[in-house]
């Protein structure tokens, strides 16, 4: 494989970069692809401005540059005018602007204009003289995902000179494939995904490639389900009696669903083939208990285990319920996570060696290197979509084939769950406890925030708590957490002192974020403002309103997600969701959620009301990461290439007949690189 270093201008320190990005030579590197694409449109009238759309204007700077200091960060603001209206403009950490920009100058301003209470203003903007932006009139730019320290602008160079040293990309997929799905050349796409010559061009290109790793994956997931056969149980466990007693002290009796999934995780342990099982179960389905449950007869056969969880928040949280729910029985629960100091990691570490702990609950602390277990045998991930591959993985090779138990609460519907865990079994929690009370929904357009804050401030005096979101999509952390601190401000503005508020933000340390959790739970705070920060799994079931801000731009599943944050406690629950755009396709996907409070049921009408095609809208946070395909978005996609896995597997199952070569050194390639992304 090419090394990076012999593409011209890229030496060693810009390899070191391009490596934080999984980029370690050549073939890679063609292989990232972007994650959008810019175009530039013609500036548009300021009256004509959309909110949460990129857009230029041409228009002249109208008021003194100032600038804010508000603690580290620097705000450059100004107006900028046209003869069609005004609009406000904030920069941050660019004061130098100032000196630069005078009243009356004018240039082309672009960027995302957003509506913030109301107010239509843009964040950010590029500052382009006219002539520059004539060049680059309706040139599409790839947009890829960036880590620190690289910019869009040296990939895209680097990508520029790969392509153009290689002449031609040769054909993997053989012939009868290509005529039967109708796919565009693999040279033409790989070209065009990256530069792509119209839409159209990068609509068929994205469609191959997209067809390539749904096909890809599934001859990898037949692979591997004929390996995984012969994962062979190194833990058999047997039957804990104490685990009964268990369960008839908790104060509540477990579900239908969650029985079942407990005696299917059970066989599993004590039957001849390691575990690799999946636990899809909405919302406040109660998969807790499940994982203590089975962590708990691990412990009592003398094995360690660990679950991971993808906050600290929520894995103190499962430390404190499962150091409560185990008291009796002598199981030494710990914790590892980022914010502990050395002196207390190293103290885990070696009570881990030493067999001195049972059971580990942490974040991904966890998956450092120097963490060694004794003889780990039952790894669980909680809210599993939110870890990356890389560190699901990890987490399994800290033993020889521990059973694995994956836990998700994000439905996908059945249809694609059949596909596209092909080689995990799955348990289904398709029951919540009885006796929960029905969350009462409403969509409301933004006339209705008084009227919100007046009953959140009435829920408050009955003693309970809300949460408010308000979030942007596609925007930096940043640009985020300043929208919550606005917000914060205008909302103490309209509850008096005796009521907390406070925020949460993706940008604040660990440390602070769980402080402020925590007294949040303990109802030190009333009203908590956030980000989606707080989507994950935390449980404080005295919070009875969730409102939403902006509740359009979010998909189906993140808003149930969020809904399923309050009722979990005694008292009747509502979430508010407010509505800014009054458009009849997002009434109806909001009417779903206003309808239902089943989250198998939402999912599949989020899927059927984006529908397939609708690419580049709000990506799910799947459950399997590919690269560009979308199992939502490109389901169409999704059956065809599961169509052409069933038709090879049943033709060349090995793939040796020669027009299947190409197909099966890359299928060889894709499961060296990614066994752990197909195994979960
Ligand atoms: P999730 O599936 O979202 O992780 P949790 O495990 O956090 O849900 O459970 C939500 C709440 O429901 C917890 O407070 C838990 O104690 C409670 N719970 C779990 N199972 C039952 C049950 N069978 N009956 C009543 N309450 C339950
Ligand atoms: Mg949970």
């Amino acid at each position: 494989m090419d090394k990076l270093t012999s593409i011209k201008g890229i030496g060693e320190k810009t390899e070191q970069m391009f490596m934080k990005l999984g980029i370690s030579n050549v073939q890679e590197l063609v292989e990232y692809y972007p994650r959008n694409y810019d175009i530039c449109k013609e500036p548009i009238d300021i009256c004509e401005i959309q909110s949460d759309n990129i857009q230029a204007v041409y228009a002249s700077i109208a008021s003194r540059v100032d600038v804010l200091k508000n603690g580290k960060r620097t705000i450059t603001k100004t107006i900028i005018r046209d003869s069609t209206g005004e609009i406000q403009v904030k920069w941050f950490n660019m004061p130098f602007l100032k000196n630069t920009l005078r009243i009356g100058q004018k240039f082309i301003f672009r960027g995302l204009f957003q509506k913030v209470r109301d107010k239509l203003i843009v964040t950010q903007p590029e500052i382009i003289t006219i002539e520059d932006y004539q060049k680059r009139l309706y040139n599409m730019q790839p947009i890829y995902p960036l880590t620190k320290g690289i910019t869009n602008k040296t990939i895209i160079s680097a990508e520029d000179k790969v392509l153009n040293s290689k002449k031609y990309y040769d054909e993997f997929m053989p012939d009868w494939i290509i005529e039967q799905c109708n796919l565009a050349e693999y040279d033409f796409s790989i070209r065009n995904i990256h530069f792509p010559k119209d839409e159209q061009s990068l609509h068929i290109s994205r469609e191959r490639l997209a067809f390539d790793e749904f096909l890809l994956f599934q001859l990898g997931v037949y692979q591997l389900k004929e390996k995984k056969n012969l994962t062979p149980n190194n833990y058999v466990m047997k039957e804990v009696k104490d685990s009964e007693k268990l369960i008839e002290e908790l104060t509540f009796e477990l579900t239908g669903a969650q029985k079942r999934v407990l005696d299917e995780i059970s066989k599993d342990l004590s039957g001849p083939i390691a575990m690799n099982r999946l636990i899809q179960g909405d919302v406040g389905s109660g998969k807790t208990i499940i994982a203590a449950i089975a962590m708990f007869v691990a412990a009592k056969n003398g094995y360690q285990a660990t679950i991971m969880a993808p906050t600290e928040v929520l894995a103190k949280q499962h430390l404190e319920s499962l150091a409560q729910l185990y008291s009796n029985y002598n199981i030494r629960v710990d914790l590892l996570v980022g914010s502990m100091t050395s002196k207390e990691k190293k103290l885990v570490y070696e009570k881990l060696r030493n067999g001195e702990i049972d059971i580990l609950v942490g974040t991904h602390a966890i998956i450092q290197e120097k963490v060694e277990f004794l003889n780990l045998a039952l790894v669980i991930t909680d809210e599993q979509h939110r870890f990356g591959v890389r560190q699901r993985e990890s987490l399994s090779t800290k033993s020889t084939n521990p059973h694995i138990l994956v836990m998700s609460a994000t439905p996908i519907p059945r249809t694609l769950a059949i596909i596209v865990y092909g080689d995990l079994d799955i348990s289904i929690v398709d029951e919540l406890p009885p006796n929960r009370q029905k969350i009462k929904n409403c969509v409301v357009n933004k006339d209705y925030r008084p009227k919100a804050y007046e009953f959140i401030y009435k829920e408050v005096g009955l003693g309970r708590q809300a949460y408010i979101v308000c979030s942007m999509v596609e925007q930096s952390e940043e640009i985020e957490a300043e929208a919550v601190i606005d917000y914060v401000d205008d909302l103490k503005k309209c509850f008096n002192d005796s009521i907390n508020i406070e925020y949460l933000h993706g940008k604040m340390k660990p440390k602070l974020k769980n402080e402020i959790m925590s007294r949040f739970a303990k109802n030190e705070i009333q009203v908590l403002v956030s980000t989606t920060v707080i989507e994950v799994g935390v449980n404080v079931p005295n919070a009875t309103v969730m409102m939403v801000e902006n509740a359009e731009r979010f998909g189906l599943a993140q808003l149930h997600q969020l809904r399923g944050r309050v009722g979990r406690g005694k008292h009747q629950s509502y979430c508010i969701l407010i509505n800014c755009k009054e458009n009849k396709k997002t009434k109806e996907r909001l009417e779903v959620l206003n309808n239902s409070n089943d989250g198998f049921y939402i999912a599949e009408e989020d899927l059927r009301l984006r529908g397939p095609g609708d690419f580049f809208g709000v990506r799910q946070s799947g459950q399997i990461e590919f690269r560009l395909a979308d199992m939502f978005q490109d389901i169409n996609i999704l059956k065809k290439a599961s169509d052409i896995a069933k038709q090879l597997i049943y033709e060349d199952r090995e793939l040796e007949q020669l027009n299947n070569f190409g197909l099966k050194e890359k299928v060889v390639n894709y499961l060296s690189k990614n066994v752990n992304n197909v195994n979960i």
